[in-house]
């Protein structure tokens, strides 16, 4: 057990239940009252997001059902995380829905409590925190799940402990556990990360080019990696790596200014002509 391997090297703290208050005041959105019985988990319809009267986003649709796996590709500029900064809430859009289950609107809400409900992203370049172990940005992942409030110096409990292992595990990154962050590879740095989002427990992944600048036997790994969170999470993955995409493709959307250009399996939107013409053609 890492629990009690761990714990000797978790500073003292005054107690477990000082974050408690924080987390209640989310309570009632929290993650298990995400409502997707009547539809998908995340659900987008007619987004527009405007810079300076350039569409970045044009009268968007797209659906993901609860424990899907979708892909989302498209050239440079096709709009795929000005759509990820709508679902996040770090962009408003100026037209359209953004919907978390079939009640929570996204629109409405600001990036933390957003966070906060059970939305996890993971950006393009990877910031975990160089100077801390890979042990220690997995605690302080595990408790910002706790709000703002809750107490950095808490002692966490051996469940705590069994989670980060298990993620620790997942990623990939066990053997690693008291390496400091910064000299861990590209790639184990972006694995951490993603440890850092799972061990939030979130229910809606969203990965913006993760597997860029990875070697391939990285690459490879990713892929298993999102592959077995498959129907335990639901993973929104935009990439350009067109080999690593046709591992992991269920369903494929293909965005081109600002909207769907094609959606379907790998096979169908490879042989689109109109998505071989706009992207894969070239
Ligand atoms: P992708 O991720 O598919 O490459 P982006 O969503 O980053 O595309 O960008 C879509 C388009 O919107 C691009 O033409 C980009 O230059 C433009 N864009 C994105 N963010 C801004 C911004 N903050 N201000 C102005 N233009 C932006
Ligand atoms: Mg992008």
């Amino acid at each position: 057990m890492i629990a009690a391997a761990l714990q000797p090297r978790v500073p003292d703290g005054a107690g477990t239940r000082s974050g408690e208050g924080a987390h209640s005041i989310l309570g009632h959105l929290s993650t298990a009252g995400v409502d997707v019985t009547h539809g998908p988990i995340l659900y987008l319809e007619g987004v527009t997001v405007s810079f300076d009267g350039f569409k970045a986003l044009n009268n968007l649709s797209l659906a993901v059902d609860d424990g899907e796996l979708r892909c989302i590709i498209g050239p440079n500029g096709a709009g795929k995380t000005t759509m990820m900064d709508c679902i996040t809430g770090k962009t408003r859009p100026d037209a359209g829905t953004v919907f978390f289950g079939s009640t929570i609107d996204l629109v409405r809400m600001t990036e933390s409590e957003i966070a906060n409900i059970g939305i996890g992203r993971k950006f393009q370049r990877p910031t975990v925190f160089e100077t801390l172990s890979v042990f220690e940005n997995m605690e302080l992942a595990l408790k910002t799940r706790k709000g703002p409030l809750a107490s950095v110096r808490a002692k966490l409990n051996s469940e705590q402990l069994d989670r980060i292992e298990q993620t620790l595990v997942q990623v990939n990154l066990r053997d690693a556990v008291w390496r400091l962050a910064g000299i861990l590879s590209h790639g184990q740095k972006q694995w951490l990360e993603i440890g850092m989002l799972l061990v939030q427990e979130p229910r809606l992944i969203l990965l913006d080019e993760p597997v860029a600048g990875m070697t391939d036997a990285e690459t490879d790994r990713t892929a298993d990696l999102c592959l077995s969170l498959e129907g335990s999470h639901s993973l929104v993955v935009v990439e350009h790596d067109m080999e690593f995409v046709s591992k992991i493709a269920r369903k494929v959307t293909v965005l081109h200014e600002g909207s769907v250009l094609a959606e379907g399996s790998m096979d169908r939107v490879r042989n689109d002509p109109q998505v071989i013409e706009v992207y894969l053609g070239r």
